[in-house]
This record gives C-alpha cells, sequence and structure tokens, in this order.
C-alpha cells in the first residue's frame, strides 16, 4: 500500500514535497507517540510532524473540543469568539514572564512563516528603521521576508530580489566556531553591536533582530547563557525590537513554555506556530509588547486570522501539557536521552556533540576526518526507519540526527526507541 500510495504521490503531487525522498513511509493511523503506516507498521515517532505534535497524534483531549466546535462553526475572521479569547487569555498566562498581563497576540494565516512577515511587519512598523539583523544557521521560513531572514543561500537564490536591509550575525555555536562558550556568544554579541552600531559595516536604519533561542533546522544549535540576554540588551540600547522565533522551541518543546525561558529573557515580540493548533491545525500566532500594538484596524489583515477550530485545539493542547505536567516530563525525558546519546558517544568518536534542552535534542556527527557527518547520519535515520523508529535529520550539511519527539513520548517507548537509535548508530559507524 505504501509503495503505491508512494508512487501515485510521485505522479501527481509536485516535485517540492521534501520527506518521501529520505524516509519512504505513507501514514494510515497515529496514536500519541507512535504512527501506523499504510501496511499496518508501527513506527515509534521521534519527528513529531517537525515538532508539531507536542500533545501526541490526535489526542482524545484536544480532539474532543476539536470535534464539539465543529460542529457549531469553523470560520469567523477576526470576529470575536470565546475560542480566539480563551487562547489569548491561556497564551497570556504562559507567556514569558516580562510579557504576562502586557501581551497582544495578532494571529496569522496557517503557516509559521505568517507570523514572522506579521513580526517583520511589526517591527518596521514601530521604528523609523528597516533594517533587520538575523543569524547564520537560521531557519524562519519560505515567504518573502522568511527567506530574507532565513540565511540558507541554497534556499533564496531564485527569488532576489528579497527584502535588502538584512545582515547576518554569526550564532553562538561553540562545537563548530571552535570557540569557548563565552567567547562564542561574545563574538557574536560584538558583530550585532558592529552591525547596529557600525556606519561604515552596519546597517543604516536598523528596526529589529530576529533569532531563534535555539536553532532548529540549523540543527539544534544551543547558545551558551547570556547570547538572549545580550541581544536584549543591545536592543534595548539601540532601540529595536527583538523578536524570538519561538515556532519550534516553543509550547513546552524544550522542558519550558519557551526556549528563552530558560534564560528568563523576554522578547519585545515572539513567533509562535506548530504545536499552537494543538494537533496540527495550521495556526500562528506573533505575541508583542502591548507598546508595539500601534497599528491600526486591518492595517495587517488576513481571511485566515481566526481559525476557530485550531485555537480550541490550540487551548486545549496547553491545558494538557499543563494537567500532565509534560515540562517536568520533557525535561526529565530530555536528560535520560541525553545521557544514553553520550553512552553512544563514549563508545565512538563520530558522535562529536550532544545539545539541546527538554525534547529538542540533537546528536552531531563527524566522518573519520572532523568533517561532517551526513553520510553516517543518514545511515542511521535509515536503520531507525527499518528497525521501527521515525527519527529525522537537520544542520546546515544535515550530520544533525534530531530528537524531538511528542511530548507525551512515555519513558518505555524512549527506552525502545533509545535502543534502536544506539543499535543503529552502532551499525552507521562500523
Ligand atoms: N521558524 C522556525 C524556527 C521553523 O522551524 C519553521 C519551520 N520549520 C518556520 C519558522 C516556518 O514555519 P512554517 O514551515 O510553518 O512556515
Amino acid at each position: 500500500n505504501t509503495q503505491a500510495l508512494l508512487e501515485k504521490q510521485a505522479d501527481i503531487d509536485s516535485s517540492a514535497v521534501a520527506y518521501p525522498n529520505d524516509i519512504p513511509i505513507a501514514f494510515e493511523e497515529g496514536k500519541g507517540a507512535t504512527v501506523r503506516d499504510a501496511d499496518g507498521n508501527t513506527y515509534i515517532d521521534l519527528f513529531a510532524g517537525i515538532g508539531v505534535l507536542n500533545v501526541g497524534h490526535s489526542n482524545p483531549y484536544v480532539l474532543e473540543a476539536v470535534h464539539e466546535q465543529a460542529d457549531k462553526f469553523v470560520h469567523t475572521v477576526d470576529f470575536p469568539t470565546d475560542a480566539r479569547l480563551e487562547l489569548i487569555e491561556k497564551l497570556d498566562e504562559i507567556a514569558p514572564e516580562g510579557l504576562q498581563g502586557n501581551n497582544r497576540v495578532v494571529f496569522g494565516g496557517p503557516t509559521g512563516s505568517d507570523a514572522i512577515e506579521a513580526s517583520i511587519k511589526l517591527s518596521k512598523y514601530n521604528s523609523e528603521g528597516d533594517g533587520l539583523i538575523a543569524f547564520r544557521g537560521s531557519y524562519h521560513g519560505a515567504t518573502t521576508g522568511a527567506m530574507s531572514v532565513t540565511s540558507n543561500t541554497k534556499l533564496k537564490k531564485h527569488y532576489a530580489p528579497l527584502l535588502s536591509d538584512v545582515v547576518h550575525a554569526p550564532y553562538p555555536y561553540p562545537f563548530r566556531d571552535g570557540k569557548s562558550p563565552e567567547a562564542s556568544v561574545d563574538h557574536a554579541l560584538e558583530e550585532v553591536q558592529a552591525i547596529l552600531e557600525d556606519p561604515y559595516g552596519g546597517l543604516a536604519n536598523p528596526a529589529g533582530i530576529i533569532v531563534e533561542p535555539i536553532q532548529g533546522e540549523g540543527g539544534i544549535v544551543t547558545p551558551p547563557a547570556g547570547f538572549l540576554q545580550g541581544l536584549r540588551d543591545l536592543a534595548d540600547d539601540n532601540d529595536v525590537t527583538l523578536v524570538f522565533d519561538e515556532i519550534q522551541t516553543g509550547l513546552g518543546r524544550t522542558g519550558e513554555w519557551w526556549a528563552s525561558d530558560w534564560e528568563g529573557v523576554t522578547p519585545d515580540a515572539m513567533t509562535s506556530a506548530k504545536a499552537l493548533g494543538g494537533v496540527g491545525f495550521p495556526l500562528s500566532a506573533t505575541m508583542y509588547k502591548e507598546e508595539l500594538d500601534t497599528w491600526g484596524s486591518g492595517d495587517h489583515a488576513g481571511t485566515y486570522r481566526g481559525h476557530v477550530v485550531g485555537m480550541r485545539a490550540g487551548t486545549r493542547a496547553i491545558e494538557y501539557i499543563q494537567d500532565h505536567d509534560l515540562l517536568a516530563h520533557a525535561r526529565d525525558l530530555g536528560e535520560y536521552i541525553q545521557d544514553r546519546l553520550l553512552e553512544a558517544a563514549d563508545e565512538t568518536d563520530h558522535l562529536a556533540d550532544v545539545r539541546g534542552k527538554g525534547l529538542f535534542i540533537g546528536a552531531e556527527f563527524v566522518d573519520s576526518d572532523g568533517n561532517p557527518g551526513d553520510d553516517i547520519v543518514d545511515a542511521i535515520q535509515q536503520y531507525c526507519f527499518e528497525h521501527g523508529v521515525l527519527i529525522w535529520t537537520a544542520g546546515r550539511h544535515g550530520n544533525i540526527l534530531r530528537i524531538i519527539p511528542p511530548l507525551v513520548l512515555t519513558r518505555d517507548l524512549a527506552e525502545t526507541a533509545l535502543d534502536i537509535v544506539l543499535e543503529a548508530i552502532d551499525h552507521a559507524v562500523e
């Protein structure tokens, strides 16, 4: 069945579909942290639809509200509904401390890219300037503004001109830049400062800084402590909007509601999507400080600013995380997974770095010369697939194994999955 579906997809679907080239699977059903394919094979899911399914596939507590809501109505544009106002209040409750009670939410369209566009417009609207600082290794999405702040040149080379005033600063990546954690942070912050302040090499009119608190697509690159606070200070000193892109890291993924909570730093604006729609409904939002709420009615408009079913699902998913203390679970299970990976790292020089927070984990592989080990990671992914574990990769060279399971993954399933991942590593580095 899988083969037939893949062949049909190849015949009629866009050549741009991303994943079937890596792993030939067709989905039939998902429950919690497992999925079943079209031939009845079951897999443990360490991918969660790119970090979307934090409360698990088809979570019944969320779906109950989805069915109720769908029976009433699905679409209202921006008109008030209980579902909309409930989610705004819920987001305020879990917002970074400095945003709580002072938080506005502009819902985006279905994708994270929409929220990024809103955050760019918000930064520019509230500034005399129009320049943006982003970071090397970043991924922010596929629309024009989001591509502009994304650093991957391969993804943008056919689409010039993009936004012109965007400069990419180095992101602290001690494993790759060969600096100590402190030196890596200092270097990145000095470069940002130069871009903000140097009239020769910098941006003429900076409006904002946009940054992932932990880089996702870039390879679960986890900046040492001090980086986000340093950016906060530079944004304050230079009167620019600081935007945290929490699209992949947010809503409990890292064992805190937001990755930036680990450092206790509050941004001026923050993007969310992916897990925001509860069980995979397309919904995005940009949260921002009330003082930036200067748009007039309809200044940032759109048809799908209020997917009522997605909003109900989002609120229920947050409740589910609260009721089941999944933040603590994500921290504990994340520690267990990192410990198991470190065990593997003791056995092979090819596993060179294990990093991340909560259930946002990356394992970086190198070849015998210390160059990116993307072939090793591909072999691990393939072995895992053949043995019932779905796992994906990340990083500019595709040499980072990315472990981002549903937060509902149980300890038992995690043990089984990690046994297979460790076997796969053994097998791939032989
Ligand atoms: N920002 C980050 C950090 C992301 O990881 C992604 C998607 N992987 C996006 C933005 C874009 O989201 P979407 O694909 O929903 O447009």
